[in-house]
């Protein structure tokens, strides 16, 4: 069974069950502790932890995810890839254990006609926590599970949680047996490759506490959870691996043609001597693994919009791309491999992801760019490796220092294999341990810095325990100034007591007429003053959050005075700044309704951001937007404002917003009551935002820009208000100013530019053309002032500088001809330039006769001046070096010849 069609199924088993049907989220992920999404339950994790309330109770997703932990096990085991696809279920305080058992061993075990996955029962291994008396109930009982086959586990293996505070449980795992091929009899705790994971089921059903201990559970649990909650995931390749009868996740038909086709490029052939066990591979074998899942880990990955980089995600990408690389030159391949790889893997993952196909220019520009980044970098790191060589070898060493190792691997990218490997074939050893430790301070250092992050983002037990006081009330719909009282005020160790001048705290009051950051719209920034019995205070807003859903963090800076919770608080909020947020969120609204109006319902909102004076909308949508379009949807949204339509909020129930046809968004919370804002008969959305009063306020939509920001998914940029109009005013400048440097109307501007740029490339060409011309009429000159060393004739010099390899080699040649052609001559030129000396040699025929060759004299030549170079004997060149150091080098190589002649 194809893995397309087990995703239909598996989607199509639990729609059938009342689930509803979500899209995938894009693989990098916006949580500054995780670069990509590593499960399906990521867009869920709101609902999970009662932050928001679903639109739903159930939920079937397959999730594109990333596990950058599992990279060096990809190849050595059947089941690891660093991009797979996790298939799941999701319950919302709707069915438990049994619902979610049930559902499972149904699809598992239905016939393949039923549309089930048809997996022979007897050779499913259920796992559960050791004290899960319910779920081993479940097992046997209800669906005839024989104990023996019912595996009870610690901790380690079967309980979840986030790492942080917050839901927790058990989990039940499906394990297959692959049979006695694969491995040892005993089931999943004695050998977990025939025995293999595909299905986990985590019961969320408890509240745990802060960690108390190094190891994984080791926490307090709190209680049990109000909603009970249901999260699965099923590897698809690891199933797919299984229905296809295959022996791990890499020759399942998503990766195996990239598989077959690294094969055929290095002329290895495949599984001959590995067995079926991941235990039994030939070294080969994994290489070829690894290029296979890793080229399709490259391919979504840029799809999803990551670029290589020295960082972050796209690091992890760089790594993984370069692992492929590396892997095919390890097999003896040495050409460009992506060029070969990539249009397979995207074959391959097309008919799932068609965005892959539709946009494989920009993807395969990026992947191709980074395979030359990388053939560069090994050409350099080499020189750095050889250096490193002679110095140690000078040294009287036999070992490479742990030191050297590391700045190869940090600085150059050199993988530690590579190095261990080039340096044998020198003779050296390299001092693994030396390099093993200082890849441990690097790690430990960033697990510092990402423990740090956590702590910062996922505490939220001080703003529970604020909310415990009572709800913040927002009234900033109808008001930007209030008296209120401050509630509380909470610094970096927790809840304070007072704050005084220079202190930057938290401050929450009863009730603000502040707007908290959220829905795509801006924070408020205003001032709050304090005039309490005893003290006064003046604090300046500088940020506005809602830490846990029913608080309103102000984060101030107290410019003077001092503060106290129960104070009288007069909250003032930037009248300016909040009316020109809200012009940029009705123009939102607008230009999500006109966007939908011209592309269709599929142009869903997927993101926005409403500043002062700016917004940026992000929207499904399969292709790039033309720019007519586009310019259309502009004009629509502009007349709409002259329109003058009055906006329009009202609080209703969920049912009501249906019937009206209101817009929702996916990945907002909505309760039961619910806002909708409605612009005329325009626009009608749920939304929390704050806006105009009537469309005409707005004045001006200008869109500036539409990009791709991942698969199917466009962004627009555009400006609002004054701002909007500077901005075309300036253009209008910018217009005035060409037009008179060119001397012509506006319209005529793109011909004379490009008129003027053709002639401009004309004369460069032209130019390029008379220098070379002058280089060679330097021959004769050259010629003239040869030398003699013993019985040879002699032209060492320097060249005009700046003459690139082919005109240098012209040269030499057109001196070479001009020397009497009876005698041994030899021609050195040498041309300095930006980024070291270009230098030729030529030796004639007399010469190569008596035992001269070109590629000695560069030899003579190059490292005198700490550059590379070779050839053959009649002509030899290279570049490099320092330009300081050229006399010493002619002079090393007038010692040559005379040694020679
Ligand atoms: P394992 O112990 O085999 O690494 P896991 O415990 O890390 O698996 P979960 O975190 O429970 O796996 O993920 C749920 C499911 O996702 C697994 O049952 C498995 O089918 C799949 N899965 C996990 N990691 C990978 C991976 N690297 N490649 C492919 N599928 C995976
Ligand atoms: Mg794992």
């Amino acid at each position: 069974m194809r893995t397309a069609e087990i995703k239909r199924r598996f989607l199509a088993h639990f729609e059938a069950n009342g689930h509803t049907v979500v899209p995938s989220l894009p693989l990098p992920f916006d949580d500054p502790n995780l670069l990509f999404v590593v499960a399906g339950m990521a867009q869920f994790v709101p609902y999970f932890t009662g932050q928001q309330t679903p639109p739903y109770t159930r939920a079937t997703s397959v999730q594109k995810c990333i596990r950058t932990p599992d990279i060096d096990e990809v190849g050595k085991t059947t089941r690891h890839a660093t991009f797979f696809q996790m298939n799941g279920n999701f319950s919302f305080g709707d069915y438990f254990k049994e619902g979610a058992i049930k559902l499972a061993w149904e699809l598992s075990t239905k016939s393949q006609a039923e549309g089930g996955f048809g997996l022979d029962g007897d050779r499913i291994w259920p796992t559960v926590y050791v004290d899960d008396d319910e779920a081993v109930d479940i097992w046997h009982r209800v669906i005839g599970i024989p104990h023996e086959r019912i595996v009870r586990r610690g901790k380690e293996d079967n309980t979840w949680d986030m790492g942080i505070p917050g839901p927790a449980g058990p989990c039940s795992e499906l394990f297959y047996d692959r049979g006695p091929e694969y491995g040892p009899e005993g089931g999943p705790a004695v050998d977990e490759d025939r025995f293999m994971e595909y299905w986990n089921l985590v019961f969320m059903q408890y509240e745990r506490g802060q960690a108390t201990g190094p190891h994984k559970g080791d926490y307090d649990i709190l209680g049990d959870l109000p909603n009970k909650n249901i999260d699965t995931g099923m590897g698809l390749e690891r199933i797919a691996s299984i229905l296809q009868g295959v022996d791990n996740l890499y020759e399942i038909d998503e990766t195996r043609p990239v598989l077959d086709r690294a094969a055929e490029l290095t002329g290895r052939q495949y599984g001959a001597k590995s067995g079926h066990a991941a235990s039994q591979s030939h070294p080969d074998d994994v290489r070829l693994r690894v290029v296979a899942d890793h080229v399709r880990s490259g391919l979504m990955l840029i799809s999803d919009g990551v670029v290589p980089s020295n960082e972050g995600r796209g690091y992890v990408l760089r790594r993984i791309l370069r692992r492929a690389i590396r892997a095919m030159r390890l097999l003896g391949y040495e050409d460009p491999t992506l060029p070969e790889l990539l249009p397979v893997a995207r074959d391959c993952m097309a008919p799932s992801y068609p965005e892959v196909a539709s946009d494989f220019g920009r993807i395969s520009t990026y992947a191709y760019a980074e395979e030359d980044a990388f053939r560069h970098t090994l050409r350099a790191g080499t020189t750095i490796l050889d250096t490193a060589v002679a110095e140690t070898r000078q040294a009287g060493g036999t070992t490479l220092s742990g030191d050297k190792a590391f700045q190869l691997h940090d600085t150059y990218g050199f993988p530690i294999e590579l190095t261990l490997e080039m340096a044998a074939d020198a003779g050296l050893s390299v001092d693994e341990d030396g390099f093993r430790r200082l890849m441990r301070e690097q790690q430990e250092r960033a697990q510092k810095d990402a423990k740090a992050k956590k702590q910062g983002l996922a505490d939220t037990s001080v703003w529970r325990s604020v909310l415990e006081r009572g709800e913040s009330r927002f009234t900033g719909y109808q008001e930007v100034m209030r008296e209120s009282t401050v509630r509380a005020l909470v610094g970096a160790d927790g809840v304070l007591d007072a704050a005084g001048e220079g202190d930057e705290v938290e401050l929450v009051l009863d009730a603000t007429p502040f707007y908290a950051e959220g829905g795509g719209q801006q924070p408020d920034l205003g001032r709050i003053t304090i005039n309490a019995a005893g003290h006064e205070a003046e604090l300046e807003v500088i940020d506005v959050q809602a830490p846990v859903p029913g608080v309103i963090a102000h984060k101030v800076k107290i410019v003077r005075g001092e503060v106290r919770p129960g104070d009288a608080a007069l909250a003032l909020v930037d009248v300016g700044r909040r009316a020109s947020v809200s012009r940029s969120h009705s123009a939102t609204h607008l230009l999500h309704a006109a966007l939908r109006r011209t592309l269709g319902e599929q142009a869903a909102q997927a993101g926005s951001l409403n500043a002062p004076g700016r917004l940026r909308f992000d929207f499904h949508n399969p292709a790039a937007v033309a720019p007519s379009v586009l310019a259309d949807v502009e004009d629509e949204i502009n007349e709409v404002l002259l329109h003058d339509l009055e906006v329009h909020a009202f609080v209703t129930n969920q049912e009501e917003a249906k019937r009206l046809g209101a817009i929702a968004m996916f990945g907002e919370k909505y309760g039961e009551r619910v806002r909708i804002v409605e612009i005329g008969d325009y626009s009608r959305e749920l939304c929390g935002g704050t806006h105009v009063a009537r469309s005409s306020v707005i004045g001006m939509v200008k869109l500036l820009s539409e990009s791709s920001i991942g698969s199917g998914v466009r962004r627009v940029e555009a400006l609002v208000g004054l701002d909007a109009f500077r901005y075309l005013a300036r253009e209008h400048v910018l217009v005035q100013q060409l037009a008179g440097d060119f001397k012509a109307q506006p319209e005529q501007l793109p011909e004379r530019i490009a008129a003027t740029l053709d002639r401009l490339r004309a004369a460069e060409k032209e130019l390029e053309r008379l220098r070379a011309a002058a280089v060679l009429a330097s021959a004769g000159t050259l010629a003239d002032g040869a030398a003699q060393v013993g019985t040879v004739r002699l032209v060492a010099a320097e060249a005009p500088g700046g003459v690139g390899g082919n005109d240098l080699r012209a040269l030499a040649l057109d001196v070479r001809a001009r020397l009497p052609h009876g005698d041994p001559a030899v021609v050195l030129l040498a041309s300095p330039g930006e980024k070291g000396v270009n230098f030729v040699a030529a030796v004639n025929e007399a010469g190569q006769s008596a035992g001269l060759a070109a590629g000695d004299v560069v030899k003579a030549f190059a490292p005198a001046l700490g550059a590379r170079g070779g050839g053959k004997a009649d002509l030899a060149q290279g570049a490099g070096g320092d330009a300081a150091k050229l006399s010493d080098a002619f002079a090393a190589v007038r010692a040559h010849l005379a040694e020679r002649g």
